[in-house]
Formats: C-alpha cells, structure tokens, sequence
C-alpha cells in the first residue's frame, strides 16, 4: 500500500488515504497552468489586501487558513507549513518529503526516482524538478531556502501575501519614563 509520509504533522496522527496522493501529482503535471493561476490569484490577493485590513488579518486568519488548508491540502496535500514554496519547487509541495527538506533531495533517491524513506513514494525533489522545468519561472527552484520557521506553521501564507504589501502597523506608544516595558512574544515574519 502506498504510504504518505507524516513527519510535519502532529505525532499520532495518521497518513493520509492513498487515493489523496494522485492530485498532488496532476498539480505538478500541469505546474505551467497552476503557475499562471496562481500568478493571477496573488494579483487578486494584493488588490484585496486593503480591504482585508480594514477586517483586519487577525480576524481573518483561522477562516483564511482553514479555506486555504481545504483547497491546497486536495490539490498539493499541503501541510499549512505558513511559508509557502510552491512556485519554487515545480509546484510539488516539500513537506512531503518526511525529512521535510526544503533545498533539494537527500542522498537517498532510489535510482527509480523514488523516496528512500517511503520506497513506494516518487520523491518530493524528483516531482519538484519535473515540475519546474514546466514552469516559467521554474528555475527558482535554484534558489536557496530559508530554515522554515515552525512559529508560522498552520498560518495562511494568503493572508502572507497580504502583509507583505500592507503597511508596517504603528510602533505601540512607548511607556512612560521610569516604566519598563512589557516583555512581547517573538512573531514570526510574513508568510
Ligand atoms: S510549501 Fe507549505 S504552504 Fe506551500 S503547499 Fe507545502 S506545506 Fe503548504
């Protein structure tokens, strides 16, 4: 039976259904068509960004997400990393690879081009790289990656759009003198 690899979800929690995996494969089969719809959808994202605002992102995050976790989970199964990659690795997804790796294949890739992990599976790098030189701008996948910043997992990389071409909110007002200010919890950077 084939196996999907589980290691960027929370332990316990099963593999998904085999009959799930085939649709990720068509998106990357068909990576220069999702690349331009994409390409029209984050257009669509930057000009609802204002309005989004006026919502207010925060508001919107677990609806964003959950929309977002739906429709990408059926087409990439899409594990809500919140920094999304996909138009950087052939439109295949790279938290499926189970050693999560986000800058190429491991040293194990069978010679039939599958996961060393999961012999069943094709590896996430070797679809990637069918993908991407479909792509217009496929060879991004040259580029290096940033380590993934789990403090984001679950976030609607959407709404990631969005941020980046907000304005920076206002610094909060600084304490009265003599008061220290009150520790805040590290945030993480836009999806
Ligand atoms: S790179 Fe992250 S956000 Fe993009 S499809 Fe994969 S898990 Fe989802």
């Amino acid at each position: 039976m084939l196996r999907v690899p589980a290691a960027f979800e929370p332990p316990g929690k099963p593999p998904r259904p085999a009959g799930r995996f085939a649709l990720r494969f068509w998106s990357v089969k068909h990576s220069a068509a999702v690349e331009a719809f994409y390409e029209r959808f984050e257009r669509l994202l930057v000009r609802l960004a204002p309005a989004a605002a006026r919502v207010g992102l925060d508001r919107l995050e677990r609806p964003a997400a959950f929309v977002e976790r739906q429709v990408k989970g059926a087409l990439f199964d899409c594990r809500m990393c919140g920094q999304c990659i996909l138009s950087s690795t052939g439109m295949s997804c790279p938290m499926n690879c189970p050693k999560n790796l986000r800058n190429g294949p491991c040293g194990g890739v069978r010679a039939n081009g599958n996961c060393e992990v999961y012999a069943e599976m094709p590896c996430v790098w070797v679809k990637a790289w069918e993908g991407a030189v479909e792509m217009q701008n496929g060879m991004d996948i040259r580029g290096v990656q940033p380590a993934i910043d789990h403090r984001l997992k679950g976030r609607s990389t959407w709404l990631g759009v969005m941020r980046k071409v907000l304005p920076a909110p206002a610094p909060a007002e600084k304490p009265p003198a003599g008061k220290p200010a009150a520790a805040k919890p590290p945030v993480g950077p836009g999806a």
